[in-house]
This record gives C-alpha cells, sequence and structure tokens, in this order.
C-alpha cells in the first residue's frame, strides 16, 4: 500500500447518541490524516434551522423545502470540526437541548434525509474519510472499507452527555438527559427511512466500559489486520493536543 493508497480508505462509524462515536471518528481521521464528517451535525444543522424559522417541525412539507435550500458545510479549524449553516458557524448553537430535542423528528422525514445522503456521498467521493452517524454502513457508504458500530449502556451515555452539557454551562438534570436518549433512540431505530441498524459486516464495539483512547486502539488495531502500515501513520500524526478531553463534541 503506497502512502496515497493509505489516504483513500473510507471508514463508516455508527451507533447511537453518546456511545462515543464522534469524538473516536474525530481522533481516527486526525491520526490516519482523513476528512472526518459529523452527519449528525449535519441534521442538527436543518434542525435548528426549522426552529429559527419558526416552522413547526411536524410540517413535512416545510421542514423538507428548507433542507432542499440549505447549504451545509463542515471544517477542521484548530482540531475541532466546525458546520457551518448557510456560511454561519452555527457549532455551538446545534449543541443546544432544544436541537436535540427535534432533531430525531427532522431526521425522519425521507426528504431530509435524500438531501442529507447525497451531500455526504459527495463529500465521501474522493475518499480518505471517516463519516460518523446512524446510516453510514448501512445507507450512505455501503461500500465503506471499514465498519463500526459503537454502543454503549443507556445510563453511560447519560453520565457523558451529561458532562458535556455541563462544561458548556448548560444544567439538565440527569433524567432528563436519560429521557431525551431514550427518546431519540426509539425514533432513530424505529423510523422508516434508514432507521440505526448495525450493517451485516461492520464490527460491533460495546464503549461502556472503555475510555476513548482505547476506542481508538480498537479500531486503528481493525484497520491494521488489513493495512499493518496504519499503525505507523497513527504515531506519526498522534500529537499531544489530541487528548480526548480536549476535542469537544
Ligand atoms: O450524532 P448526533 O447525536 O449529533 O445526531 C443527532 C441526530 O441526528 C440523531 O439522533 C439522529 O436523529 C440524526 N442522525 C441521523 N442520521 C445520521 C446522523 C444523525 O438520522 N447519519
Amino acid at each position: 500500500m503506497n502512502a496515497k493508497k493509505k489516504l483513500d480508505i473510507k471508514i463508516a462509524i455508527d451507533g447511537t447518541s453518546g456511545s462515543g462515536k464522534s469524538t473516536t471518528a474525530k481522533i481516527i481521521a486526525r491520526k490516519l490524516g482523513l476528512i472526518p464528517v459529523d452527519t449528525g451535525a449535519m441534521y442538527r444543522a436543518v434542525t435548528l434551522k426549522v426552529l429559527r424559522a419558526g416552522v413547526p417541525v411536524e410540517d413535512e412539507q416545510k421542514v423538507v423545502e428548507i433542507a432542499n435550500n440549505t447549504d451545509i458545510d463542515q471544517k477542521v479549524i484548530n482540531g475541532s470540526i466546525r458546520t457551518f449553516l448557510d456560511g454561519e458557524d452555527v457549532s455551538e448553537a446545534i449543541r443546544t437541548p432544544e436541537v436535540s430535542r427535534w432533531v430525531s423528528i427532522v431526521s425522519a422525514y425521507p426528504g431530509v434525509r435524500r438531501r442529507l445522503v447525497e451531500l455526504q456521498r459527495k463529500i465521501a467521493e474522493k475518499g480518505g474519510v471517516v463519516l460518523d452517524g446512524r446510516d453510514i454502513g448501512t445507507v450512505v457508504l455501503p461500500d465503506a472499507d471499514f465498519k463500526f458500530f459503537m454502543v454503549a449502556s443507556l445510563e453511560e451515555r447519560a453520565r457523558r452527555r451529561m458532562k458535556e452539557l455541563q462544561e458548556k454551562g448548560i444544567n439538565v438534570s440527569f433524567e432528563e438527559v436519560l429521557k431525551e436518549l431514550k427518546t431519540r433512540d426509539e425514533i432513530d431505530s424505529s423510523r422508516e427511512s434508514s432507521p440505526l441498524r448495525k450493517a451485516p459486516d461492520a464490527i460491533v464495539i460495546d464503549t461502556s466500559n472503555l475510555t476513548i483512547s482505547q476506542q481508538v486502539d480498537l479500531i486503528i488495531s481493525e484497520i491494521a489486520k488489513k493495512y499493518p502500515e496504519v499503525r505507523e501513520i497513527a504515531q506519526e500524526k498522534n500529537h499531544p493536543d489530541m487528548e480526548a478531553g480536549q476535542i469537544d463534541n
């Protein structure tokens, strides 16, 4: 495998909210020199636009219309993925409990998914990418070179989400976070249009008792089975600022 080919792999990381997939995907991307794509942030950006426009999320037609007339872009800036909605950096605005509350309704609309899946495939076209989401291994990139499906217990995921929100100065109770995650899991897994499910060829990683660095190591080990050179690349790009706590979600 030559240097160019190393960068051509496509990695799909799917899983439930709070399973650690986004943070892991970002670190993997940095270690292997791949482009990270946070697809959840894209659904959140559309949701934010819908809420700002005062459109009821139940109004499928209007929501799809908004999605079709929205420009979403992502860039890695200082090690974090920044999400741009019609040119505006909304990376913080899309993480509010309000957006989390409605995003699963918006993302269940087939018209919204069509638009975002098209965008995601376009970004992934050239290769050298790691996408995280719910339907990457099943729908967006069924031909991905590596597919991972990350899971963790509901309680552990709620603890992680709580910590994240507290660090951002957002105060919510553990019960509220637990309920929100549970509802989102249910909607994401039961919707008709590309529900959250494991691709038959995806490797399951239960992160309940794993640190971020153990999750990253597991994935690197899997990739190294096929491409041993990957270990060397991962070492080269292993900068101290990649520690888990320093990468926002
Ligand atoms: O990953 P994150 O929790 O930010 O995703 C927010 C929501 O976006 C999910 O709960 C899900 O409803 C939706 N989503 C999706 N398909 C994806 C990524 C996220 O439906 N590929």
